[in-house]
């Protein structure tokens, strides 16, 4: 294991990090006002500068909400019932997400605030659209800064922690790197706080049950998660491409830190995200209709471009926006699978016309691809200029 050489923070150009409630919000200070750990999230928002000046993307998952809130509302230490927790992360969020845009703005860097469910993240539909917000943010350099949705989340239908719901932000924005802030520098043979003879592991290549059975259960009083949600969070982000890193965020700075050595525990991916995305849509999804495109179009999409509406042909199937399709050209072969970004009869209605007239056709402005690019797997890979 120590022969492989550790990833660099400067290799990165996507980067997810997520902050563990504890590291933001004191858990000993008083009993009312503002806890947020100030000076703390603007050493942060230095390092995510940073990162941000030599061109990287960064996406921020940011727990706190109801940490922040409860203490404004007041509630008694302990387990909060549901409805006191919602309540919490209502009052929580607007303060965590004012000084989020507060610490970024003083490095020239806008934030936008992401709240998203679980189905947000799970069902295609949905996921195209919080897909697309982000990547738009990124596009505008403006640093997302998202938590989930505690206000309407419950039990069933939340993720509860945010390290599994980081994993899942690193999947949808493609990110190559999540970095998992948290009171611990990394994941040990034991649990440290049982077993002093406990040693931390430096890099693990792929999750075996051994690794699982390292993690115990433990969680502190303000994070949800402990080891065994950064576990499963390192399974879902290693499965789609992205390395994770747990490190120490009890430390300023942390983001420098990891570049200049200190522990932590890096998951590696064998893929990369644009591959593992790709397999998914080729291999995973259960397409649910067929769309015939023209030898133009089968061109173009080969050259790494998307499908527009012009170069559709005819379409076969009930699929609705978000679905998997298989691509066929004009003689029934398979060209690739896509993700569909219009139902199938919106689809029907704006076959063969240009993109420019879909708002006249459809009443309203739809996307201009049928399928987007980055939601294509072609047969045997794309060769063009364009492509990825
Ligand atoms: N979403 C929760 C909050 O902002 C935190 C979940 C977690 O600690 O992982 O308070």
């Amino acid at each position: 294991m120590t022969s492989i050489s550790l990833p660099s923070l400067a290799d990165f150009r996507r980067i997810v990090v997520k902050v563990g409630s504890s590291l933001l919000v004191d858990s000993g200070a008083p009993k009312t006002g503002s806890r947020l750990r100030h000076a703390w999230l603007a050493a942060l928002a230095e390092d995510i500068a940073e990162l941000h000046a030599r061109g990287a993307d960064v996406l921020v998952v940011s727990s706190g909400a109801i940490a922040l809130g409860r203490n404004v509302l007041g509630f008694a230490p302990g387990a909060l019932k549901l409805e006191e927790s919602q309540a919490a992360a209502a009052v929580g969020q607007i303060a965590l997400a004012r000084n989020w845009a507060e610490a970024l703005s003083h490095h020239g860097i806008i934030a936008g605030q992401i709240l998203v469910t679980l189905a947000d993240t799970e069902e295609r539909r949905r996921y195209l659209n919080a897909r697309a917000t982000t990547a738009k943010l990124l596009e505008m350099r403006a640093v997302p800064v998202i938590n989930e949705n505690d206000t309407v989340a419950t039990t069933e239908i939340r993720y509860g922690d945010n390290d599994r719901l980081a994993a899942r932000i690193a999947t949808l924005a493609e990110a190559d790197l999540l970095v998992l802030l948290s009171d611990v520098d990394g994941l040990y043979t034991a649990p440290p706080a049982k077993d002093p003879s406990a040693k931390p592991i430096a890099v693990i290549e792929a999750i075996t049950p051994e690794i699982e059975a390292m993690a115990g259960g433990a969680a502190s009083e303000l994070s949800r998660g402990g080891m065994r949600t950064k576990i499963e969070a390192g399974k879902i982000a290693t499965a789609a491409g992205s390395h994770m890193v747990i490190a120490d965020g009890r430390v300023k700075n942390p983001l420098k830190a990891i570049a200049q050595g200190a522990r932590c525990t890096w998951f590696l991916t064998p893929s990369n995200p644009v591959t593992a995305r790709k397999k998914w849509i080729a291999g995973t999804l259960e397409p649910r209709g067929t769309i015939y495109i023209d030898a133009g179009a089968v061109r173009a999409l080969r050259a790494g471009a998307s499908l527009l509406p012009a170069g559709m042909q005819r379409l076969e199937g009930s699929f609705r926006r978000g679905d998997a399709v298989v691509i066929r050209d004009e003689a029934g072969h398979e060209i690739g699978r896509g993700l569909v970004g219009y139902d199938a009869e919106e689809a029907q209605r704006i076959a063969g016309q240009s993109s420019r007239a879909i708002e006249a056709i459809l009443g309203h402005s739809g996307r201009a691809a049928v399928i987007h690019r980055d939601d294509l797997a072609l047969v045997g890979g794309e060769s063009g200029p364009a492509a990825k």
